[in-house]
């Protein structure tokens, strides 16, 4: 299964490569032009046959969040620095799992009640009896994911460790396969680096220049109890992005992505967050400010080992998206 081969490769912020190669190959005879450019993000072309058509970026990243190794010490215990956000009470007591195979278990410092959510406070013990022997299989700089098999829970979701954000590159390798002769202009950007700052997706977006940008990505569900406050529900349908801390999405966008679910009834919802973000905030302000919006699946637990989503929402976002690539957009002089 393609979402279940994502979710389990590795491809830490900044080492996609293993992501990107997966992807690769599950679109090579769906694309009319492949590209992958410094940073690492990879592009995919589809060409447009309406006569109005307009330039549409969907971005969707690789990455997922980890740690890399910033020191060793004398009795073998590894000390980490987190490449994205990381929860140090999620990561605690977890296996995580080096490039090359290595299994680690994650302990900290001080007395847990104490750690607060200090990430320097941890460590990886990989069960090296020391810095000389831990040195045989690890090194400064050595990066490290969480380890969350996939596994099918009741009602149609699933958990795995990655699934922000391999939910979005399967939902756009599965719309650009449903996707024959598109109307607009399609590039399917599978960004790297989001979790630590939007980074890929910036200098795609300044690359590609396109009229229209959607991020599809995961959102934060609030349906469980929590800090967080809003109406995100997994399994209520595809979450259309009004807002979050770090952009404000495109009305006339929003409203073609409302009237093309109701048209063809995919089950939608609108998601407002007060916390977190995604590529659409770095797409929004690329170039000379491009007309932004996102598309996302609802996620529990996310930033976790263990997320939950729901299959039928992953469904709807691809049923929007393979539509709405196909809209005569009309902007506002
Ligand atoms: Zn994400």
């Amino acid at each position: 299964m393609v979402l279940k081969e994502l979710t389990q490769a590795f491809g830490v912020s900044g080492y996609e490569k293993e992501v990107r190669d997966l992807i690769k190959n599950y679109i090579k005879d769906y694309a009319d032009d492949i590209f992958v450019d410094a940073m690492g993000n990879l592009i995919v072309y589809k060409k447009g046959t309406g006569s109005n058509k307009k330039k549409i970026m969907l971005a969707a990243h690789m990455d997922e969040i980890g740690m890399q190794v910033t020191k060793i010490e004398d009795n073998g215990m590894i000390k980490v620095k987190s490449l994205g956000f990381l929860w140090t009470p999620i990561t605690y007591m977890n296996r995580v799992k080096f490039r090359n195979g290595t299994i680690g278990i994650v302990s900290s410092t001080v007395m847990f009640e104490n750690v607060k959510n200090d990430f320097t406070k941890l460590y990886v013990d990989i069960g090296a009896k020391s810095k000389e022997e831990a040195l045989k299989y690890i090194k400064i700089g050595d990066i490290a994911s969480y380890i969350g098999e996939f596994v099918e829970l009741k009602n149609h979701n699933i958990t795995a460790k990655a699934l922000d954000d391999r939910i979005g590159c399967y939902v756009l390798i599965e719309a650009l396969k449903k996707t024959e002769k598109p109307y607009n202009d399609c590039y399917f950007v599978f960004t790297v680096q989001e979790e630590v700052g939007c980074r890929g997706s910036i200098v795609s977006a300044e690359r590609i220049k396109p009229d229209i940008g959607i991020a599809v990505d995961i959102t934060p569900a609030h349906d469980y109890p929590c800090d967080l406050e809003g109406s995100n529900t997994v399994g209520a349908g595809t979450a259309i992005k009004i807002s979050d801390p770090s952009v404000i999405c495109d009305e006339y966008l929003i409203s073609e992505m409302i009237k093309c679910c109701e048209e063809h009834n995919i089950k939608y919802q609108l998601d407002v967050i007060d916390k977190g973000g995604t590529d659409a905030s770095s797409i929004n302000r690329a170039y000379y400010g491009v007309k932004t919006a996102g598309v996302s699946t609802v996620l529990r637990y996310p930033h976790s080992p263990n997320a939950i989503a729901n299959m039928n929402d992953i469904e709807a976002s691809i049923d929007l998206l393979s539509r709405y690539v196909d809209i005569s957009f009309k902007f506002e002089e």
